[in-house]
Formats: C-alpha cells, sequence, structure tokens
C-alpha cells in the first residue's frame, strides 16, 4: 500500500490506528526497514507486517518483528493444556484413543480401570484427557 512520507520527509515505522509495525518495498521486492526506505529515492510500498516470523532489512539487517509473532513459531511449543500424541484422549469415557487411533474400548464405568490396565500393559503412564463437544481438553484423574 501507499505510505506518505511524514512532514520530516521519513516513512513512519507504524502504522496507525493500531500502531503496527511498517515494513517497506523497494521496486525489486527488497525488504526495507522505515529508516532505510526513508533513504531511498524510488519510491517505495509499504506493508503492515501483521503475523509472521522477524524479518529482516535488506540494506542494514535491522530486524523487523511483525505484531502477532510467528504463529509456526508458537504451535511448535508444547503448550500445557493440550493433549500430547502420547497421551489418551476421550469424548465419551468408552473410547480412548492415543497416537490417533483407538488403544481402548471400555464401559464409562469401568474406563479407570481399562486406562489403569493398558498403561501397565504398555509400560508407559501419559495422561488422560476428555475432549468436550467444543474440542476443549480437560485433563483426568485415573485413580
Ligand atoms: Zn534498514
Amino acid at each position: 500500500m501507499k505510505i506518505d512520507r511524514q512532514s520530516d520527509g521519513t516513512y513512519p515505522a507504524y502504522a496507525w490506528p493500531g500502531g503496527y509495525p511498517l515494513y517497506y518495498l523497494d521496486r525489486e521486492d527488497n525488504i526495507l526497514c522505515p529508516t532505510c526506505a526513508s533513504q531511498e529515492t524510488n519510491p517505495v510500498e509499504g506493508q503492515v507486517y501483521y503475523e509472521g516470523s522477524t524479518l529482516q532489512c535488506d540494506e542494514c539487517f535491522a530486524t523487523i518483528e511483525s505484531a502477532y509473532g510467528d504463529p509456526e513459531a508458537e504451535q511448535t511449543e508444547p503448550a500445557e493444556d493440550e493433549p500430547a500424541e502420547d497421551d489418551y484422549t476421550t469424548s465419551d469415557y468408552c473410547t480412548f484413543y492415543q497416537y490417533g487411533k483407538l488403544a481402548v474400548s471400555t464401559e464409562a464405568d469401568h474406563w479407570q480401570t481399562a486406562i489403569a490396565a493398558h498403561m501397565d500393559q504398555q509400560q508407559m503412564w501419559p495422561n488422560v484427557w476428555h475432549i468436550s463437544d467444543h474440542g476443549n481438553a480437560h485433563l483426568l484423574s485415573v485413580e
């Protein structure tokens, strides 16, 4: 998008309203920080940088961080309130899934016994989660 130079002749570093970070592209699509863009004599395109990994200015190597960070970087961090792949998940207390496959099928009244037996058999004691209709995970106590 077209960004106008400010009264002092420089390009703004942030978009208003919102205060979102801006970066600039020259004619060759080089990424420019606001400082380097301000020194360009050719017109540059401004971009609001909402989301993504940190960019680097092709001129001075200054970093340009996005407003909301890198969503993919966040996904790779293990979330504490999310089931891991080797955890058991159930939505009905009868069928329990592990590694995306059915691991235990039991009666709801006896699920703790069935899960405990399955864990002992596997010699693994991961967490057990109940997945609600809305997709929210709640940690279950097996004891
Ligand atoms: Zn720069």
